[in-house]
């Protein structure tokens, strides 16, 4: 938003802005924040920083945890959910010992090094993406004081999937399984949507469309315009946050887990790309594959030969794998195709404009932190261009049908997705070279993501017995 201090300081004493708030990104993809009264801004901020606690934010080891945060001024907006006058900034990590040295394992960083990286390969100057984001919206929340804890839980969810007679229901509850952009009376919740699009756009996030999906129970979907990477992460922190205070003020609660509910549909986060170079879409060719050029091919054979170990950053979350299964538009095989949403790549059967020509990697999903997913899909094209991987000599395609549906001899030639996220893990364990190239990501980074990953997540949600296993194994 603005190009320097002055800027900044302009705005405050024009707009009348009482409190300056500092968002930082957590190894995760969350935001947490701290704020100053606007009397206290100084120039100072911008150079020497403001320090925190790095191990509460998943970062470093204990002995590394002072770090320092540096608010950058360009990403600057007014919070709109926010009642005392309060503008808000997304920060990047450096550390104390050193002065002004990035933290090679910020988000933001490995962003902004793997642009630079593209650059540096003379390839391309940009790569373009635009984020698809689903989610379920719930119903009735309600807080409950445990211990010091306040926590909420989801007290009732408008259930119609629940019905006895599932083809025939009553009333406008929305049909199982078949919300795709369905209409009012059945779309009640369109007008928060509607309400979550123009606080997008005031906030400069231009919005592509909205409507409701597949989901009876409230499955929402809003797509925005394409952008450049780095922005593009932040607008997707900015989108989740916009979307979930939304739908708060509606007394609702918007959630991105992966697969929220067992039988519905899960929710995505498809991530549609392109490179420029010159101002000129370089994945467009006339005569190719579906309009596709060589360059665009060979990007999209090195996420299929990746495809497994950059799960771990696209899907990183034991709950993104209950997602993955066949029979709900998610992909589980490794391969790539026209209209195909089967597959990992799938390619848009629609456009028409050559500036647009593109394709959209599918697995993803809304617990990945969108900064560290994006530059891992951006290595892994880079890595297919610079070695000439062409997805078709690989047996990765193209597949124009839905794969679920091949003869069981034919699908079993296709490699299929991690079926867990330790499979995940332990991949990106085997093959993280296209992910050290440019110093993109360190060792360390990798390490530190593995291990805080499997102990935090995996190794917490492997002891717990489930419902289902009551059920198989309750009498034993
Ligand atoms: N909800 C589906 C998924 O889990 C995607 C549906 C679509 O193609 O938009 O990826
Ligand atoms: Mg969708
Ligand atoms: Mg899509």
């Amino acid at each position: 938003m603005f190009k320097n201090y002055d800027e900044l300081i302009s705005f405050v004493n024009d707009r009348k802005i009482r409190i300056i708030d500092f968002k930082v990104v957590t190894l995760d993809g969350k935001w947490r924040h701290l704020s100053i009264p606007s009397t206290r801004l100084n120039e100072k901020i911008f150079t020497d920083g403001i320090g925190f606690d790095g191990s509460s934010y998943g970062y470093a080891a204990i002995e590394a945890s002072d770090m320092i945060f540096i608010p950058d001024v360009a990403t600057a907006f007014v919070d709109p959910f926010c009642e005392v006058p309060t503008l808000s900034m997304i920060a990047d990590i450096y550390e104390t010992n050193g002065k002004n040295r990035r933290f090679e394992g910020d988000p933001r960083y490995i962003a902004k090094k793997a642009q630079e990286h593209l650059k540096s390969l003379d390839i391309a100057e940009e790569y373009v993406i635009g984020p698809e984001f689903e989610f379920y919206l719930f119903d009735h929340i309600s807080y409950e004081v445990k211990g010091n804890h306040q926590e909420v839980l989801i007290d009732s969810i408008e259930a119609p999937w629940n019905s006895n007679n599932k083809e025939y229901n009553q009333g406008y509850k929305m049909p199982f399984q078949r919300g795709y952009h369905a209409a009012l009376p059945y779309d009640i919740t369109n007008d928060i949507r509607s309400e979550m699009c123009l606080k997008l756009e005031e906030m400069g996030v231009p919005v592509k469309y909205h409507h409701h999906e597949v989901g009876a129970a409230g499955q929402l979907e809003i797509e925005v315009e394409l952008g450049e990477m780095l922005t593009m992460a932040d607008r997707t922190l900015l989108s989740k946050y916009i979307i979930k205070n939304t739908a708060l003020l509606h007394g609702k609660t918007a959630t991105f887990m992966p697969k929220p509910i067992f039988g519905e549909a899960g929710s995505g986060m498809h991530v549609h790309m392109l490179l420029k170079k010159d101002g000129k879409n370089i994945f467009y060719d006339k005569d190719g594959y579906s309009n596709l050029s060589k360059t665009a091919l060979y990007f999209i054979g090195g996420i299929l030969k990746h495809a497994p170990s950059l799960l771990a950053f696209t899907n990183p979350s034991t709950n993104s794998y209950k997602r993955l299964v066949p029979g709900f538009e998610a992909p589980v095989s490794i391969c790539f195709g026209t209209s195909n949403r089967s597959s990992v790549i799938r390619i848009p059967g629609y456009i028409k404009d050559s500036q647009k020509t593109r394709f959209e990697f599918r697995p993803s999903d809304g617990t990945c932190n969108p900064y560290i997913a994006y530059s891992a899909m951006l290595m892994a094209g880079i890595d297919g261009m610079v070695n000439k991987i062409d997805p078709r000599d690989e047996g990765y395609g193209p597949y124009d049908v839905n794969v679920f549906e091949l003869p069981k001899d034919d699908r079993d030639k296709i490699k299929a997705l991690p079926k867990n996220f330790e499979e995940a893990l332990n991949a990106l364990f085997n093959d993280k070279e296209y992910l050290l190239q440019g110093g993109v990501f360190t060792e360390d980074f990798i390490k530190n993501w593995i291990e805080y990953k499997y102990n935090n997540e995996i190794m917490k949600v492997l002891p717990v017995p489930t419902p289902l296993e009551y059920q198989l194994y309750f009498d034993a």
